[in-house]
């Protein structure tokens, strides 16, 4: 491996060379059944024939201009996007902690409109949100932020899934402005808070004149079985961040807005030279055609509760497995026990996993996996977490 490049990655030594739907090979030709999918990315498998025909087409015409001069493909896409979100604007960024960045942006400009100075947004623990200054201070997790400091500040940290500790807050604090919070979390080990958990910050938010800010970067394009993580709850956030998915591969994110949010921003207070350049918001578009047109958010709540009822079925009574959760094509098994040996024991076995919060099995695969590859993916994995905690009785 090269010494050039900084020392962020502890990479597994593996080289894909090419990818085609659920499937990515190796430098050798072993075929993998990636249930990665570049850490809940590609939505639609790899190498999707809508995808590479928009980025062919959009590359032979046009890649970039500016953001300031009309860009209408970056317009058609804010239309497509705002009518399945549930939303009314939209600002394009190329990735998921741009997309927050422009949220707490977004919710201390909205505070100081307001004549607070100093606006504090509510954060929760476990969460994750990005590694820029802003993002890395309002996750949860102190391996993220150790190193540094000075954090930014402004964030006020509460248990998930928690409504009371932020009923307290409402409480006390004149300077909250907003609540920002990840509908499932992701990186924190696949928590599904309560089923009214999101309705109930909505109305703390109503009563408190508090922008609800929902992370669905991991959560959002069809991932959970809905477009949006939130629409099974009904609570439309006010802002919504998304990124991941929606370029299957083609870095490009989005902070989107309703309501009174949707006009906070005015011109100059923020930017980005790349965001929704042509290029992306081609690839973009394919995305949101290829959801729609093949069906995949129905198919990713079908498939996922397939997925989840195998693992229900095939691990139940097994020791050391705590617990299978998932909604849609989000999944988790968590273990008793640290876990993160199971990635190697499944890439020899030809099947591609995450393991996060060091004990949940974390997985993302493709929207349209087949039945076949759903049944492959819950029988191997099944059995090398079998085979993972009866060798560690011994
Ligand atoms: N928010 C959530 C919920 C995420 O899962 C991630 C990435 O894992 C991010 C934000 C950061 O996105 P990016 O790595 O594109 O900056």
């Amino acid at each position: 491996m090269s010494d050039t490049l900084m020392k962020t990655y502890n990479r597994i030594p593996l080289t894909f060379v090419k990818g085609e739907g659920a499937y990515l090979y190796d430098e050798n030709g072993k075929q993998y059944l990636d249930a990665v999918g570049g850490i809940a990315v590609c939505c639609l498998g790899h190498a999707h024939p809508a995808v590479t025909q928009a980025l062919c087409t959009q590359a032979a015409t046009l890649v970039h201009t500016s953001n300031i001069y009309q860009i209408p493909l970056q317009e058609e896409l804010a239309n497509r996007l705002t009518k399945v979100a549930g939303m009314d604007r939209v600002f394009f960024g190329n990735s998921g902690a741009e997309a927050n960045e422009a949220a707490i942006k977004l919710a201390r400009l909205y505070g100081h409109t307001k004549g607070i100075d100093t606006p504090q947004i509510i954060v929760t623990e476990k969460s994750f949100h990005g590694r820029t200054m802003a993002t890395l201070s309002a996750t949860g997790n102190r391996k993220v932020q150790a190193g540094f400091e000075p954090l930014v500040q402004g964030f006020l940290r509460v248990p998930y899934n928690d409504l009371d500790s932020i009923r307290k807050i409402a409480d006390n604090n004149k300077n909250v402005v907003a609540i920002l919070v990840e509908p499932i979390q992701g990186e924190g080990g696949v928590n599904i808070p309560d089923a009214d958990y999101l309705k109930g910050i909505r109305e703390i938010c109503d009563q408190n004149g508090w922008l609800m800010m929902l992370d669905e970067i991991q959560t959002g394009m069809g991932r959970t079985g809905q477009w949006f993580g939130y629409q099974h709850s009904g609570a439309r956030p006010d802002v919504m961040t998304i990124a991941k998915a929606l370029g299957n591969g083609v870095p490009i994110g989005a902070c989107m807005a309703q309501g009174e949010a949707a006009d906070i921003f005015s011109a100059g207070k923020h930017g980005s030279t790349f965001g929704g350049n042509p290029l992306a918001c081609a690839a973009a578009l394919a995305v949101i055609n290829t959801l729609e047109n093949e069906n995949l958010i129905k198919a990713s709540a079908n498939t996922g509760k397939a997925i989840v009822n195998g693992f229900k079925e095939a691990l139940a009574g097994v020791e050391g497995v705590s617990e299978v959760r998932g909604q849609g094509m989000i999944i988790g098994v968590e273990l008793d026990r640290p876990c993160g040996a199971l990635v190697q024991q499944a890439i020899e076995d030809g099947i591609l996993i995450n393991v996060t919060a060091d004990n949940v099995i974390r997985l993302l695969p493709a929207l349209n996996l087949t039945s076949d590859q759903a049944n492959n993916l819950v029988s191997t994995v099944s059995k090398l977490i079998k085979q993972f905690l009866s060798e560690q009785a011994v």
